[in-house]
């Protein structure tokens, strides 16, 4: 079972929180450009990785457990033909994950030969699995991502491509971002509510579809635009063109806030918005909502770095002396702490992860900046550490609202009963945590700095009300949840 799921009856299975690649080439086979764009997804999953190409002929596969730099050797690669691909990277989950869960999952069937590359989370999956099963559907695993080849395999066998995606989109309820591969057809296709990014780019010799436009630069390939909530983008198995298909429209998006706060790499462009300046933005707003001018504001490397220069640059046109500095190291061969089974190695890992640079500490009052709390394990083992290095004061500012509830649509958050915030204030979490104050942004400001609305956001981890309907909670939308059984069973 992985961590989050447990609060809802329909959770638990792993959940899919993933980078996903296509790509389709005039005449270069398309496995390397698909493994380097891999390598640029690596943040977004390091569980698993996987390859799945066509040569118009037949499918080849190559899905192994590990980072990318593992999974795949030369050969493994060079034996991977043909100039249509998909890809894909797992995040790690606790509990137990194999390979059966690794992506992407490939099927052959009376229609050809179907890929499917997902991230996100389906609402409906056990619905429509035990439909399907007990219209003759065998399943391998008990992931979403195969419920949707089963679905889309049966639509092929009477609709075409087009028709039998659009059909899916309207039987299917969650958050997807799909690169699909149908013989070879590379196709990508984000939900209607554009909850997961999908990007489109293109190269010299083809077009490619990858979850962050940092892996189209990474094949030196120019964005040419997000892909539509609810649009289908099939790419021409020429490589010289695709055609786009406005599937499914709703009024509002829901795209998740929290891409931009952590997920997502820096350097990313979703939906028009550089993430890096977000997050100098989000560090901007921070300190003119709740700035402490102390000696010196350092980032919690890597991911409150962006945060901590706009929140210093703010500080500093305010007329601060805040010096921004590099307070804390950080041991690039330690994977993330979330991924340990216990809180004891969590602690430990924190300590393996950051360690203090005594210079800038000792002896000054010091302001952390992290994105996001989650469990506080982070926060009270560096307000800690930056005491034992001889920091006069601590104040921790978090770039992101508090996170109270569990995210459902694909980003491994925690248990309602782990999260620091769920049952408590800011203040009595400084005192937790032991640092001498602690802020969040708030949610305004979030919405601010995004230039979006928060009836276009996601923000279900922050408000516990989601965009999608899932059993047991809020919402805080107009839901359509499509009927339980096809209309033509
Ligand atoms: P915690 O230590 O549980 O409070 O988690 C907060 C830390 O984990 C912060 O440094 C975040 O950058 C990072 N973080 C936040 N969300 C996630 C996530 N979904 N997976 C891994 N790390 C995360």
């Amino acid at each position: 079972m992985s961590p989050g799921r447990e609060d809802g009856p329909e959770f638990d299975h792993p959940t899919e929180k993933c980078g996903v690649v296509g790509v389709s080439l005039a005449e270069r086979d398309a496995a390397f450009p698909t493994y380097y764009a891999l390598y640029a997804l690596q943040h977004r999953g390091q569980e698993s990785a996987g390859i799945v190409t066509h040569d118009g002929f037949q499918q080849h596969q190559h899905v192994e457990m590990g980072l990318v730099g593992d999974a795949f050797d030369e050969s493994d690669i060079e034996e991977l033909v043909g100039s249509a691909g998909i890809g894909h990277v797992r995040y790690p989950t606790a509990g137990s994950v194999d390979k059966s869960c690794a992506q992407p999952f490939s099927v052959s069937f009376k229609g050809g030969a179907l890929g499917l590359s997902h991230n996100g989370n389906l609402v409906n999956a056990d619905e429509i699995r035990d439909d399907l099963a007990s219209s003759g559907h065998a399943f391998t695993s008990d992931g979403d991502t195969e419920v949707i080849a089963h679905d889309l395999a049966r639509n092929l066998l009477d609709e075409d491509l087009v028709a039998a995606v659009e059909t899916t989109m309207h039987r299917v309820h969650g958050s997807y971002s799909l690169t699909i591969m149908h013989d070879d057809t590379v196709l990508g296709v984000r939900d209607p509510l554009g909850n997961r990014p999908l990007v489109l780019g293109e190269l010299d010799d083809g077009y490619v579809l990858a979850s962050e436009s940092a892996a189209i630069d990474t094949l030196g390939g120019e964005l040419v635009r997000d892909v539509r909530p609810g649009e289908l983008v099939v790419l021409h198995e020429d490589g010289e063109g695709y055609d786009s298909h406005q599937l499914v429209e709703a009024e509002n998006t829901a795209n998740c806030f929290f891409e931009y706060v952590y997920f997502a790499r820096p350097d990313s462009v979703i939906d028009d918005e550089l993430v890096y300046e977000v997050r100098r933005e989000l560090g901007r707003q921070l300190w003119a909502e709740n700035g402490v001018d102390t000696d010196v504001v350092m980032p919690v490397p890597d991911s409150g770095r962006a945060f901590a220069s706009g929140y210093a640059e703010a500080g500093q046109n305010d007329g601060a002396t805040v010096e921004f500095a590099e307070g804390l190291m950080k041991n690039r061969y330690v994977g993330r702490t979330f991924i340990m089974p216990t809180q004891e190695a969590r602690e430990q890992a924190v300590r393996l992860k950051l360690n203090p640079i005594k210079s800038t500490v000792e002896g000054r009052t010091v302001t952390v900046i992290d994105d996001s709390i989650v469990r506080g394990t982070t926060s009270s083992q560096l307000v800690d550490l930056l005491y034992e290095a001889g920091a006069e004061e601590v104040h921790v500012r978090i770039g992101a609202p508090p996170i109270s509830a569990p995210c459902y649509m694909g980003i491994d958050m925690a248990t309602r009963d782990e999260l620091i915030a769920a049952d408590k204030t800011a203040s009595e979490i400084a005192d937790e945590i032991g640092a001498d104050s602690l802020s969040y942004l708030s949610l305004d400001a979030v919405t601010t700095a995004i230039g979006r609305s928060q009836a276009d956001l996601c923000a279900g981890c922050v408000t516990g009300e989601y965009p999608y309907d899932i059993p047991g909670e809020a919402t805080d939308r107009e839901i359509e949840r499509p009927a339980e059984a096809p209309a033509d069973d």
